[in-house]
């Protein structure tokens, strides 16, 4: 590892506080440092307070603030003085001390302290620095792991035992640093935790971090422990998997979590070499690599025995974990959903799980992080973790367990997966950005590369023909193998063609808009309806619309295709009903905010009628704009579970119409 310090870019902040930020980003920017808000780090300085006292204080990292993004507001200032009383008492109770941590910061409006704030106060230096950097931990992680970290450090660090963090972790170190003169190391190891370093400028305790931390890897090398990460050739991919199997063992998750979780393979050929290893449910199985990351990947994962029931695998796994937490659990613990947050797939690779993409992708990384790790101490004589009664102590810390809460409570479509097809534009698109903000991840189809613009974490586009059956299924199975599978299907890609009455209409336009109208429904339909029976609380919105009760005279064929659909959408209820899937249509009218409707055709349009545009736009009972986000908001109801006993049924979005009503 190198130091990433750069003296310009340090020298251009006049503030510590600022300084104290930069080199914090340095060091999340190593994910073999810290991985996804773990490691903290922190300064000590004065600060004038509100009636002009020079009060000393700690800021220190905020919890749940990332270092690879923190800036000066992820500190918290809390007075020295509280931190440094907190530390001199015998006991103290976990709620005490964050409530005393509050009550002592100088801006109410800041982070929440981090729980290791006692622990800087401590250390009687300015800068400090906290890691839990893989190399160390791996070492630390074997037989003789105390004995090979001494021999590595000699007397540069000193070395803590594994104790729970907090107030129990913070009186250990005070004892240990009674004892000596700190000023006198470069940092402590905590076993089977992490490295802190300090020093009297922000580059010094950097610096020592990541010379411990090379030091250590260096080390790996020399006990020929580094390079031994098995890979399975040819390289690995996602394509490989196959997305039934991989729906069914997300369904067995979902069902068992008690809530849809999305999926996140890796089948790179890292994860598949460490999936095929011999003896991999052992290995695997020996425990995590630091017990902070216990809550979001519970103590162990999931290792499928191969050819095994992956269904039945689920339901084994579910079951240690209820024994694991009856053997463990005191008489106020509530237990937790008790699903595993990783599985390990022979001949498949890695499976995460999360309530959405971001939990699951952060699960993906801290496995890759382990299963490198876990060989590295194979190397070394055997990966050994903690004891299971200490990671279940982690596991149901309160104040652990409060990082994963949410203020705003549960998005209701959280965990589901949706399939939106004609998502570019109009009512697609505004479909699929109203199931994101309802928390569901979203794969929109379109033959627009537009389509593409919209993804980022939580959503994928896929240029997609609707109209070409292998383009339809090559679709589902990628949306499978991206999120896990699929629960929420919305068919709604269609076009409006020019209107032409039937003495004018040709073979060609009616073919074409049946194609598109009708066809491509029947192929998405045809392609969604295995995976939807595998589906979390499944259901299938089909749009149509008003011409179905109401045709108009010139477009026969889009009526037509439009009521052919319907029919299909009542089959598809009668026939997807038996795996619980529900069907429903909805039949928008005069959504103008498509592009079925150029500015021309709109006045075309009114004209014809004697209006103007915008009277032509209300021409509806209720005198109302209707808009492809009030069609958005009506469908992802529709695909809610208020709506959880109703299929077959259809639903009229057009303002009100006297024809239809
Ligand atoms: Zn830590």
């Amino acid at each position: 590892m190198k130091s990433r310090w750069n003296e310009d870019a340090a020298q251009a902040f006049d503030d510590p506080l600022a300084l104290r930020a930069y080199t914090s980003r340095l060091l999340g920017q190593e994910p073999d440092l810290v991985l996804h808000g773990g490691g903290n780090t922190s300064l000590k300085t004065t600060v004038r307070d509100f009636v002009g006292d020079e009060v000393p204080v700690l800021w220190v990292k905020g919890s749940g603030h990332d270092l690879a993004t923190i800036g000066p507001a992820g500190f918290a200032p809390v007075r020295m003085r509280t931190l440094l009383a907190m530390g001199a008492r015998d006991a103290l109770s976990d709620s005490d001390m964050v409530k005393e941590q509050r009550a002592a910061m100088l801006d109410p409006d800041a982070p929440v302290p981090s729980i290791e704030a006692v622990l800087h106060a401590l250390i009687p230096a300015p800068w400090v620095d906290h890691t839990h950097a893989d190399a160390v931990v791996a070492i630390s992680n074997t037989p003789m792991g105390a004995e090979r970290l001494l021999s590595i450090y000699g007397e540069r660090v000193l070395f803590v035992p594994y104790v729970m963090p907090g107030f129990e972790l913070a009186k250990e170190v005070q004892r240990i640093l009674s004892e000596v003169d700190a000023s006198r190391y470069e940092g402590m190891v905590l076993l089977h935790h992490g490295v802190f370093t300090w020093g009297a400028s922000a580059r010094e305790s950097y610096e020592r971090m990541i010379r411990l931390v090379d030091d250590a890897e260096k080390a790996l090398v020399r006990y020929r422990a580094w390079d031994v990460l098995a890979r399975t050739e040819p390289t690995g991919s996602v394509d490989a998997i196959d997305p039934a199997e991989l729906g069914t063992l997300r369904l067995a998750v979902g069902r068992v979590a008690g809530q849809a979780m999305v999926a996140r393979v890796d089948a790179s050929p890292e994860a598949l070499g460490f999936a095929s290893l011999p003896g991999v449910a052992e290995l695997a199985t020996r425990g995590p690599l630091t017990p902070d990351h216990v809550i979001r990947t519970k103590c162990v994962p999931l290792v499928i025995a191969g050819g095994a029931d992956v269904t039945a695998e689920v339901q084994r796994y579910a079951e240690a974990y209820r024994a694991y937490f009856a053997r463990n659990a005191g008489p106020d613990d509530h237990p937790l959903d008790p699903a595993p947050r990783w599985v390990v797939w022979p001949g498949q690779g890695l499976v995460a799980f999360g309530r959405n993409v971001g939990e699951a992708e952060i699960v993906l990384d801290i496995a890759r992080h382990t299963i490198a790790a876990i060989q590295r101490a194979e190397a070394m004589g055997g990966w050994k973790a903690l004891p299971e009664r200490d990671l279940y102590r982690m596991e149901y810390w309160e104040l652990e367990q409060r990082k994963l809460r949410r203020p705003s409570g549960r998005p209701e479509l959280e965990g589901q997966v949706a399939v939106v097809s004609g998502a570019a534009h109009g009512i697609g698109r505004a479909v699929a950005a109203r199931l994101r903000e309802l928390g569901a991840s979203v794969v929109g189809l379109d033959r627009d590369p537009a389509v593409t613009r919209g993804s980022d974490r939580g959503s994928l586009g896929l240029v997609c023909d609707v109209t070409d059956r292998r383009a339809v299924d090559d679709a589902l199975s990628t949306a499978v193998r991206h999120f896990g599978g699929v629960d929420l299907l919305v068919s709604n890609a269609g076009s409006f063609p020019e209107g032409a009455p039937i003495s004018e209409l040709s073979d060609e336009r009616w073919a074409d808009t049946l194609a598109l109208n009708l066809d491509a429904h029947l192929k998405v339909l045809r392609a969604s309806a295995a995976h939807l029976a595998r589906g979390f609380h499944p259901a299938v919105v089909v749009v149509a619309s008003k011409n179905v009760a109401a045709p108009g005279p010139g477009v026969a064929a889009y009526s037509v295709a439009k009521a052919g659909l319907t029919q299909l959408a009542r089959v598809a209820a009668l026939e997807l009903g038996e795996d619980g899937v529900r069907v429903n249509v909805v039949h928008p009218d005069a959504v103008f905010d498509t592009m079925l409707w150029s500015a021309g055709k709109l006045e075309a349009r009114a004209k014809s009628y004697g209006l103007t545009v915008d009277e032509y736009k209300r021409r509806n009972i209720l005198k109302r704009e209707v808009r492809a986000r009030d069609v958005a908001v009506a469908v992802a109801r529709l695909l809610s579970q208020e709506f959880s006993v109703t299929t077959g049924a259809q639903i009229a979005i057009d303002g009100g119409n006297p024809r239809v009503i």
